[in-house]
């Protein structure tokens, strides 16, 4: 997978406000909120697309998951949060960094624009 802008900031070659990371993924405010609160979830590991992602990646992508959960119960976001993939030009992914969009903060409508 080519360099984008999330893996330059996995590597800390640009700057990001992040809010956790382990061995396995990072999570950081989007520069473009969407909601008062917008965190990006991504793996430390290059899968550009969720369409990309093999059933090696089982447990990483469960990880992804709770971890979304556990940064939404430490924000004190409760119940009321949204989790988007955008997979594909065509759904509206712009950055082929696969990464979990955790929303919070306002009503959501359904369905989704
Ligand atoms: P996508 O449209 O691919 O699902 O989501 C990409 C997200 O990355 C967008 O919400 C966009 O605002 C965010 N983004 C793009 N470039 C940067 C950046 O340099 N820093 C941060 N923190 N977010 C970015």
């Amino acid at each position: 997978m080519s360099e984008t802008i999330f893996s330059k900031i996995i590597d800390r070659d640009i700057p990001a406000d992040i809010v956790f990371e382990d061995d396995l993924c990072l999570a950081f405010r989007d520069v473009n909120p969407q909601a008062p609160t917008h965190i990006l979830i991504i793996p430390k590991k290059p899968i550009a697309k969720l369409g990309e992602a093999d059933d090696d990646d089982q447990a990483l992508l469960g990880h992804l998951l709770l971890k979304t959960r556990e940064i939404a119960n430490d924000l004190g976001l409760g119940d009321a949060y949204r989790v988007v993939i955008n997979n594909g030009e065509n759904a509206g992914q712009t950055v082929f960094h696969l990464h979990l969009h955790l929303l919070a903060g306002r009503p959501f409508s359904w369905p989704p624009g």
